[in-house]
């Protein structure tokens, strides 16, 4: 998230920054060659991929696990604009990929194309997965309990084509690959603009969903109906739960434990320095049209969360890659050591909690066919306000149409029948067949 960066440098005053640092680096003062450092720190290639030798890593490391992962890429595109994102699926025992006893998690890094950071987690916790690397204190055998009763979906990079921007040198570009901020492109609340809103950072878009990487990520979601979702960010650290676009955490006892439980992750993995509570509540400001609202709220995800791994504060506002981004080895190891660990942690409890959920949740609770939603034959959901929300665009017309010439020939057939009613000098009951 980290909006504070609405002050930071556009994508043209950026460029500009950057000639006129190269102008005053290497034009002669007084004979000698300006050395200034500059004020931005770039991309350490020492400790992050490119997007294109990340990607590679994951695909090779896939194939060398063929039992426990698959991935796949999905494309989509609209007005010309296309995007492409992939996503690897875990599953301990890749035959049991269909048991609907196994809950089933949904991870997304990499929305902002700035917040690098993100996506080298998603490589490392996709390591841990196939068990090429292990972490220090962590139970194996509670770990395999865990694993084995999930199924877990993993999008590396869900913004793809941002991230390119990013690594072309514009280190503050957080939008998509045409300046949309794709956690502003959900429905919940969408489009809501705060006195200080800067298209630079938060760039709603034409409609909800008007982007082929946030149609991709609701149609998996759709498909998929995770029990855990988690939207991965830098900028700060802090394990959020809904909601962005108010100040308030949702009501009842298992948002109760809920926030107990990302209290003890707090505790656990992030020395306290984690703010915990809703997005909206916690950041300093509301959010609207965010991914996380929108799987609480509308696909009734369980347990939605947003994670904030990392954060500089101390970094000037100029130096994005600073700010999001750890620049050292030491730091670099310990994000994703540790986020690795809470991560997994956060599975363990989760399931937990999903139990308690599960055995007492209700037949006319349960989500509404998914199916039906994505043929777009199923128009509302009832959110949890009891408020009807999510109007799908695919067939709605007709739908409209067909309920309009339902309601037209119900009139006309009514006015036809009363008319022959006041005709007729006969009692209406007698003409009925016995
Ligand atoms: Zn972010």
């Amino acid at each position: 998230m980290g909006r504070r960066l609405r002050h930071v440098l556009s994508l043209s005053s950026q460029s500009i920054f950057i000639i006129l640092f190269l102008f005053t680096s290497f034009s002669p003062a007084n004979g000698k060659t300006n050395l200034t450092r500059p004020s931005f720190t770039p991309i350490n290639r020492d400790l992050y991929h490119n997007s294109d030798s990340l990607m590679e890593e994951i695909s090779a490391l896939v194939h060398r696990h063929p039992h426990k992962l698959y991935m796949e890429t999905i494309g989509s595109q609209n007005k010309g604009y296309r995007a492409e994102m992939t996503v690897v699926t875990y599953c301990l025992n890749r035959t049991e990929i269909d048991d609907k006893l196994k809950y089933r998690v949904l991870l997304s890094f990499g929305q902002h194309g700035r917040e690098l950071i993100t996506s080298e987690l998603a490589l490392k916790i996709l390591s841990i997965l196939s068990e090429e690397q292990f972490l220090p204190d962590m139970d194996p055998i509670i770990l395999k309990g865990t694993l084995e009763r999930l199924v877990i979906k993993v999008v590396p990079m869900e913004n793809q084509n941002g991230r390119k921007l990013v690594e072309e040198g514009d280190l503050c570009e957080r939008r998509n690959g045409r300046g949309v901020d794709l956690n502003r492109n959900w429905s919940v609340d969408w489009g809501k603009k705060e006195k200080d809103y800067d298209p630079y950072e938060e760039n709603p878009g034409a409609a909800p969903f008007s982007e082929p990487e946030t149609q991709m990520m609701r149609k998996l979601c759709l498909s998929f109906e995770p029990h855990i979702w988690v939207n991965v960010h830098s900028g700060m650290e802090a394990l959020f739960m809904p909601y962005d676009h108010k100040n308030t955490t949702p009501d009842g006892s298992p948002s109760q434990r809920i926030r107990l439980m990302l209290e003890k992750l707090n505790h656990l993995h992030c020395k306290d320095n984690c703010v915990v509570g809703s997005g909206g509540g916690s950041v300093g400001y509301l959010a609207h049209g965010t991914a996380t609202d929108y799987m609480y709220d509308i696909a009734r995800v369980p347990m939605a969360f947003t994670f904030e791994i990392y954060g500089d504060g101390t970094a000037s506002l100029k130096d994005c890659f600073k700010m999001f981004n750890p620049v050292d080895h030491t730091t670099f190891n310990l994000v994703l050591n540790e986020w690795s660990a809470a991560f997994l942690a956060m599975f363990n409890m989760s399931t937990h909690q999903l139990d308690e959920l599960r055995s007492k949740t209700s037949d006319s609770d349960k989500l509404v066919s998914t199916e039906d939603y994505m043929n777009g034959y199923l128009m509302e959901m009832t959110n949890r306000y009891g408020k009807k929300e999510e109007v799908l665009e695919l067939g709605m017309q007709e739908i409209r149409t067909y309920f309009r010439l339902f309601v037209l020939s119900s009139v006309l057939l009514m006015f036809m029948f009363c008319s022959r009613i006041s005709k007729s000098s006969r009692p209406i009951v007698s003409g009925m067949p016995l």
